[in-house]
Parts: C-alpha cells; structure tokens; sequence
C-alpha cells in the first residue's frame, strides 16, 4: 500500500468505486472517465508502479482475472469487440503510478480509429530488430 495512492485508498475501501469484482489479488472497477460506457480497471491490490514492477508470483492468474471480468463486460454492454490497455509511464499517458490494465468494450460503430502506422527507412527495422535483441 502507498499512503498517497488514489488506487490504494480506493482498494482500502476510503474511496468509494463502481466494483465489478475482486479476489484476493486483484480488483476490477468502472473508469470513472469511461472511453466508452463499460470501461473497466483492473489493479493488483499490491501497490506497484507499471508493468516491469509486477509481482511475478501474480502474473498467471491476472490473465484468468481480466478473462473472468472482459467477458462480462461484453456480455453485459453487447460490445463488437474489447481492447485490453497499459499504459507505463508518462510518455505512453500513465496518469496514476499505480499499475492498471485498462478493459475498454468497443463497438463497430463507436468512431474510434487504429493508431496509424509509420514507415521505415531502408535497413532500418533490422537495425531496430538487433538493437533490442541486444537487450535481452
Ligand atoms: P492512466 O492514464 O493512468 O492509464 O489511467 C488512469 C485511469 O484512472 C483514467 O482512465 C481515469 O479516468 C481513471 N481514474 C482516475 N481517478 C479515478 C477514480 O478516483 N475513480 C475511478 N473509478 N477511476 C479513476
Ligand atoms: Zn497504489
């Protein structure tokens, strides 16, 4: 738990939400500022920052979680199609530093678009390719 953590209070229960579901892991709750209406957070109960923070003993049964919780939100606003989201950090618009996944039900007629793709230049993707196998 942070003392500050807005995710924090509201796991504590000292911030109201709009539960979905919870276990002893994780919690799922309406977006306050939904992109559309169904718009769901999942947070692990242990405050931590973004992805690369993640408790590993968590990860297998986060996606059986967010599984549980997507496919009611389908079911439950006759949604085309859902998209699951991260952002990590603030360049990628991580607003609150307490690691979430975003479940956001999506219809065909909704306006949205896909980010649009770039180009690149002759040699370049393999340049990329090498340089983040280098990493590993
Ligand atoms: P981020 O941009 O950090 O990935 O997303 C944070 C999300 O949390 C936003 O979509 C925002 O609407 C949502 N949010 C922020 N504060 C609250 C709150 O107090 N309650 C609820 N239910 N959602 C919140
Ligand atoms: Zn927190």
């Amino acid at each position: 738990m942070s003392k500050d953590c807005i995710f924090c209070k509201i796991i504590k229960g000292e911030i109201p939400c709009n539960k979905i579901y919870e276990d002893k892991e994780f919690l799922a709750f309406l977006d306050i500022k939904p992109i559309n209406k169904g718009h769901a957070l999942v947070v692990p109960k242990l405050h931590c920052k973004n992805l690369f923070d993640f408790p590993k003993s968590e990860e297998t049964d986060l996606i059986e979680f967010i599984k549980k919780v997507a496919k009611a939100i389908v079911k439950a606003t006759n949604a085309d199609g859902f998209n699951l989201g991260m952002n990590n950090g603030r360049a990628a618009g991580q607003i609150v530093e307490h690691a979430h996944f975003h479940i956001i039900p999506r219809f065909s007629n909704d306006g949205f678009k896909h980010w649009p793709g770039k180009e690149y230049a002759e040699g370049e993707m393999e340049e990329i390719q090498k340089k983040i196998v280098s990493f590993l």
